[in-house]
C-alpha cells in the first residue's frame, strides 16, 4: 500500500466521532495508508491496513461508503476490526519464541481492540475470545 504524510478523507467526520486528536493513529483509504504523523509502519500495522484495503475493495461504494457505515456501525466497525487485529497479531506471532510471549502479544491485541480509540467496541475479555475464534485458536484455559 502507499503511504500518504496527510490526514485521510473525512478526517473531520472520524476524529469527531472517535477520540483521536493529536494521537498517534493511521488511517486505511482504499489502497492508501494515510500517515498524518508519519509513525514508523512495521510490518504487523502494514497487514492490519491491509485487511481494511480487501474490506474497501469488497465494499460497495468503496472506502468513502465503507468509512461512514464504520463510524456509524459499532457491530460493523467490530466485524472489520477483528480480522484486521487477527492479521496484526499473526505477524507478531511469527516472530515470537515462546507459547507464553504470543500469549502476552494476544493480549496486547485485544486489549487494543478493546480500547476506547474504537468506540470502545467490546471488552477486553470478549475481544480476547473473538479473536482466537478468528485465528482458530482451540479454547485452552
Ligand atoms: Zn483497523
Amino acid at each position: 500500500m502507499k503511504v500518504v504524510h496527510d490526514y485521510p478523507p473525512l478526517y473531520a467526520e472520524i476524529a469527531a466521532a472517535f477520540p483521536i486528536k493529536h494521537r498517534s493513529v493511521i488511517f486505511a483509504w482504499g489502497d492508501a495508508i494515510y500517515n498524518p504523523h508519519s509513525l514508523v509502519l512495521n510490518d504487523a500495522l502494514r497487514a492490519h491496513e491491509d485487511v481494511h484495503r480487501m474490506q474497501h475493495e469488497s465494499y460497495e461504494g468503496g472506502p468513502e461508503a465503507w468509512w461512514r457505515r464504520y463510524i456509524a456501525d459499532k457491530a460493523f466497525r467490530l466485524d472489520q476490526e477483528v480480522p484486521a487485529h487477527a492479521a496484526e497479531y499473526m505477524v507478531h506471532a511469527v516472530l515470537a519464541d515462546s507459547r507464553k510471549r504470543r500469549r502476552y502479544l494476544l493480549s496486547q491485541i485485544a486489549r487494543k481492540l478493546s480500547s476506547a480509540t474504537y468506540g470502545p467496541m467490546v471488552g477486553q475479555r470478549k475481544a480476547l475470545e473473538l479473536l482466537r475464534k478468528e485465528l482458530k485458536m482451540e479454547d485452552k484455559k
